[in-house]
């Protein structure tokens, strides 16, 4: 036990002896003036009583002078305890002396007088001494066997004390302290009191149970928190886990969000012409994002699934093959209804659908989820995500967003699907449009141009300050032709010359030959010198002669023409409009029918007749 100094032990035999030598000093000092004046009173009593059974003897004695007697009485009294000094001192002189002398200042002896009379006369006087130092000396004596005998007795008390209380109190308490010692609010071992503690039902026995419920309570009460501690502690784990989850759900949401405006701008502002590269990339992010092995967007078409965009993590992965929608019927007519499908492990497939399970597992799918592209309830294609070595966890979040990027993929495709038809429309629209200009500057009968190139042509000539020449060719007596073939031969004809003067093997590959009236015709010819035109014209009316088309109304007998013609530019009326060139064309035409017909008029030049 600690703190020995201060035990109770230590406390109670302090007080104890403390106590004790204070009362047995005071029950001595009262013991002693009580046998102290008991002695005083006994020796008093004694020696008077003794004094005054002698006295009668000693006055007779002393009367008859009896000396002897008178010795023997005395020393009687001088025998006494206690008696000091004797002392007989008679009227008439006798003077006797037994002990110390009596000395009136002398304070170790008290003295006591006595008459000694005889028939009623004083005749001496007996003086006693009572010896006090022999009184001190015996009430010493009696104080040492008093403290003696109180030591032992306050010692034995003491050690009867000390045991008992070492024994009931000190020991306990120690073992006691022991318990208590070992008590650790950290490890909370199961400790027991020791027996000795409890054993009597006492007040240190009841501190002791009540230390042990406490220590009892206290566990349980530590175990209960212990408890509730690690369910904080789970709870909070719980609680930093799901806020991790939910951050990282955030941020993984945020991105998605991010990714999803990114690529909505980007398909806002794509050349549809040059989707596929971006579809690549679309498909590469959205695999990061989503953390799948392959992403793959299918386009359905004429009962076959054609990859139109494939990524995929693989380092040897294998080219895709596209798959023939009669292998994922069942797939197919799912998404006829819906939107999604998502299959989370390959294997689940395996009994409801066992000809998908085997197309998907030929080509190493483990997981997939497949977001619809449809329009009109029509079936486009397929935005595929994928794993090749894990089953995956497809959870609502994850779908959400890919129902969205299929979202924008369906609208990108549509949209391409619409710009396609839109060329498509565009060709035509530019095809009919080419074949209406065609057919607006085309002559219907003979399939040459027609007045409108023409003009054109030669408006563009006389701009270009080229060398070039103008022909106005006329049938001729068409009108009697006509008068003597019926008009529909006519037609014939026409188109019989046309095809003659067309075929002009000496006419530039850039010359326009044109029907621009009834039974005209008009040649434009760039880059040529005034030598070149006259051969072309006389090459063209040696052609139409050459038809030998038999015609009864003309002179010639057979069908001809003439031709009038003009090299362009004129020095000398350069700066002349259209209008101008036409009619000096005319004029040469006109000139050519007035010399005769089947000939060629140039203006300026020679004419030749055939
Ligand atoms: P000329 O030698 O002076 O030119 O005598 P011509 O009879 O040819 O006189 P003109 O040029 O004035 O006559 C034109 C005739 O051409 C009138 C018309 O009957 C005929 N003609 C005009 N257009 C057509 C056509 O498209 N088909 C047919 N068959 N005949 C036409
Ligand atoms: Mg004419
Ligand atoms: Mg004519």
């Amino acid at each position: 036990m600690k703190h020995r100094n201060h035990s109770i032990s230590h406390k109670m035999t302090l007080t104890i002896i403390g106590v004790s030598s204070f009362f047995a000093v005071l029950t001595m000092l009262v013991q002693l003036i009580w046998n102290y004046q008991d002695s005083i009173d006994n020796a008093t009593s004694d020696i008077r009583e003794y004094s005054e059974s002698i006295l009668p003897s000693v006055a007779k004695s002393l009367w008859d002078v009896d000396r002897s007697l008178l010795s023997d009485l005395l020393s009687g009294l001088g025998m006494m305890p206690l008696v000091s000094s004797v002392h007989l001192d008679s009227i008439d002189g006798v003077t006797m002396q037994l002990g110390k002398p009596l000395l009136t200042d002398d304070e170790s002896q008290t003295l006591f007088h006595y008459p000694v009379t005889y028939q009623d006369q004083l005749i001496a006087t007996l003086t006693v001494g009572l010896d006090t130092n022999q009184l001190y000396y015996e009430l010493w004596r009696q104080l040492i066997f008093i403290v003696l005998g109180n030591g032992l007795k306050t010692l034995l008390m003491i050690y009867l004390i000390l045991t008992l209380v070492r024994l009931m109190v000190t020991d306990r308490l120690s073992a006691l302290e022991d318990f208590t010692n070992k008590i650790n609010l950290k490890s909370l071992k199961k400790l027991s009191v020791p027996e000795t503690v409890t054993a009597s039902p006492d007040e240190i026995a009841h501190v002791a149970l009540s230390l042990k419920a406490m220590y009892q309570r206290i566990r349980n009460d530590l175990a209960i928190n212990k408890r509730h501690q690690r369910a904080l502690q789970q709870q909070q784990h719980l609680l930093s886990d799901l806020v991790k989850e939910r951050t990282k759900e955030l941020d993984w949401q945020s991105q998605s969000n991010q990714l999803l405006a990114e690529i909505s701008l980007q398909f806002l502002s794509i050349d549809t012409c040059n989707v596929d590269k971006t579809l690549t990339e679309v498909c590469h992010k959205i695999g990061q994002l989503f953390d799948v092995e392959r992403v793959s967007i299918l386009e359905f078409h004429q009962q076959h699934a054609y990859y139109r965009s494939f990524w995929t993590s693989e380092l040897h992965a294998n080219k895709v093959q596209g798959i023939s929608v009669d292998n994922i019927t069942q797939l197919a007519k799912k998404f006829e209804t819906e939107s999604t499908l998502v299959i989370e492990d390959l294997e689940a497939l395996k009994d409801f659908s066992p000809q998908e399970y085997e197309v998907m597992k030929s080509v190493g799918i483990c997981s997939i989820a497949a977001f619809a592209i449809k329009n009109a309830g029509e079936l486009l294609g397929l935005l595929s995500l994928s794993t090749v070595s894990r089953p995956l966890n497809w959870n609502a979040q994850k779908k959400n967003m890919l129902t969205q990027f299929a979202s924008a993929l369906n609208e990108l495709l549509l949209r391409e699907q619409k710009e396609r038809q839109m060329i498509v429309l565009q060709q035509a629209l530019v095809s009919a449009n080419t074949q209406l200009k065609e057919m607006a500057e085309t002559d219907e009968l003979t399939g040459l141009a027609n007045r409108r190139p023409f003009t054109e042509r030669l408006e563009t000539v006389l701009q270009a300050d080229t060398p070039a020449g103008l022909f106005m060719l006329d049938v001729d007596y068409f009108k009697s032709y006509n008068d003597t073939y019926v008009h529909l031969e006519g037609d014939v004809v026409l188109k019989r010359v046309a095809d003659a003067l067309a075929q002009c093997d000496i006419l530039p590959h850039n010359a326009l030959l044109a029907r621009i009236g009834g039974e005209e015709f008009a040649l434009v010819v760039e880059h040529v010198t005034p030598a070149q035109l006259t051969a072309i014209a006389t090459q063209l009316c040696y052609l139409v002669e050459q038809l030998n088309i038999p015609h009864q109304a003309s002179p010639l007998a057979v069908l001809t023409i003439s031709i009038g013609c003009v090299f362009l530019p004129l020095d000398k009326v350069s700066g002349l409009k259209m209008a101008d060139v036409l009619r000096r064309a005319d004029v040469c035409l006109y000139r050519a029918k007035d010399k005769g017909r089947n000939r060629v008029e140039v203006e300026a030049c020679n004419t030749r007749t055939y």
